[in-house]
């Protein structure tokens, strides 16, 4: 029996990165997986992959609310129920100071983040069964400050407000609702922002983000998965509203 036996998890950004490792590892776990991003090819591999009796794929702009009530209802179709809801899908947005941050990309930031986890949450917890688990992937920087990434801290932050409302309102329920808050982890999304971030090339930007936290690495995705296994299982039945940090002490 794995920890996650015949459970259906929704996950968002599941065709790469933290998304990605987490469904393949819950798929390990016994878990049917429904993948819901926006890679069509990604997408299709991703279900390629786990096998299509196990996984299943929406093409899906978390940020469009009709298009998640649409991937939902194919979920269902598909599957009858969730019992874990992940929401992972995330961009960066642009490195700038407030005062020269775009307001557009301020505001399709905290589109995808925020309004992107309200969808999920709104549309496909009536489907979820009671003892549930709901995650979503907010960051270091949904705990403390960083310059130039305004519109990044404060999605990530908003999240964390979501997450609190949400483990109160569904606790009645044995629903519990967690971030999860990943540091520097070794994907092409933090390789664009630790470049654009340092001006440097690839390698020399790792190793001045790897300077700067104390086990002195980055995490890897199946790390991360790791933690999101934990709070998507029964083994952690007594942890709700929590900020749950993977981040090798960098926001200790
Ligand atoms: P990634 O780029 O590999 O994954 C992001 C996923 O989100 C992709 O699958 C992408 O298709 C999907 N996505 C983006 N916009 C979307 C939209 N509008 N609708 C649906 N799907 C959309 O990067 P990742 O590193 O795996 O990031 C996953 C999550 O982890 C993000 O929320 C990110 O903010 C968070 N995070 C990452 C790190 C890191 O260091 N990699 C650190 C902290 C938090």
């Amino acid at each position: 029996m794995g920890l996650l036996q015949d459970k259906v998890v929704l996950i968002t950004g599941g065709e790469s990165g933290i998304g990605r490792a987490s469904a393949r590892l819950f798929v390990s776990e016994g878990a049917y997986v429904h993948l819901v991003g926006l890679d069509k090819h990604e997408l299709a591999e991703a279900v390629n992959e786990f096998g299509s009796d196990r996984a299943f794929a929406s093409v899906t702009d978390v940020s469009d609310e009709t298009a998640v009530i649409e991937a939902v209802r194919e979920g269902i179709e598909r599957f009858g129920h969730y019992n874990v809801l992940f929401s992972n899908a995330g961009i960066s947005g642009a490195a700038a100071k407030i005062t020269e941050y775009p307001s557009d990309v301020f505001e399709r930031v905290l589109k995808i983040h925020v309004l992107g986890a309200f969808y999920v949450l709104k549309h496909a917890a009536p489907y979820l069964e009671d003892g549930g688990s709901v995650i979503i992937t907010s960051s270091g920087a949904g705990l403390i400050g960083a310059p130039d990434l305004s519109a990044y801290v404060t999605a990530k932050h908003a999240q964390v407000g979501l997450m609190r409302s949400a483990a109160k309102e569904f606790a009645a329920r044995k629903i519990r609702v967690n971030t999860l808050h990943p540091g520097p982890t070794s994907t092409p999304f933090q390789d664009d922002i630790e470049m654009r971030s340092t001006g440097m090339d690839q390698k020399n930007a790792a190793q001045a983000f790897d300077d700067t936290i104390p086990l002195g690495r980055h995490s890897t995705p199946e790390e991360i998965a790791h933690a999101a296994l934990y709070l998507a299982s029964d083994v952690s039945a007594m942890v709700t509203a929590s900020t749950f940090k993977i981040d090798g002490g960098l926001t200790g």
